[in-house]
């Protein structure tokens, strides 16, 4: 599959306002290493500068406040316009990660075998999927079954259409991806 995410160098790091969760969501899917956490303003300062990430927010003083550079003033106020926009304004690349990096946890994926994971995925899943990823961090399992396909479509859709989309984040609880601590998987929308 694509490349192993947090093993390129030359990929933007960013920081994302608590306020703009699912902008942060749909980086770490899209494969960049993204911090999504609550953080005073001077801790959120002192790491963009430590961990060399770029602040995502939609707050102009802390925007000024981190400098030239350091931060990114999030003009569109709907979330998944916000990613198109990222995307564009960073030149991020929309495929080649897709899918390497926890959601939840922001954790690059090791692949797993699939006599390992029987007991954590639904048996149709099984079934019907060879391939199969673990966040070392979380322990979330992932594969490439309708969620994946489902979000490629409305990110193709989020980059070309400049009318209305679904305001729907596909992938999400239930849909096709498995956690001994599913229950906390709708923190991360
Ligand atoms: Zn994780």
């Amino acid at each position: 599959m694509s490349p192993e995410a947090g093993t390129d160098r030359s990929q933007p790091r960013f920081l994302v306002d608590i306020m703009l969760g699912r902008l942060a969501k749909w980086l770490r899917i899209l494969g960049y290493d993204t911090v999504y956490e609550h953080l005073t303003d001077q801790l959120v300062l002192e790491r963009i500068r430590q961990e060399d990430r770029i602040l995502l927010s939609r707050d102009r003083e802390l925007v000024a406040l981190a400098g030239e550079g350091r931060a990114y003033f999030v003009r569109n106020q709907r979330p998944l316009r916000q990613v198109a926009e990222v995307i564009r304004a960073f030149r991020l690349d929309p495929e080649r990660y897709f899918f390497t990096r926890c959601s939840l946890c922001n954790a690059p994926v090791e692949k797993v075998d699939k006599d390992r994971v029987g007991a954590e995925v639904p048996a149709y899943v099984l079934q019907s999927q060879e391939d199969f990823w673990r966040c070392p961090s979380c322990g979330q399992i992932y594969w490439r079954g309708s969620h994946f396909e489902r979000a490629k479509a409305w990110l193709h859709r989020a980059l070309t259409d400049r009318g209305d989309w679904p305001e729907e984040i596909p992938p999400g609880r239930g849909d096709g991806t498995a956690s001994l601590r599913g229950d906390q998987r709708s923190n991360a929308t």
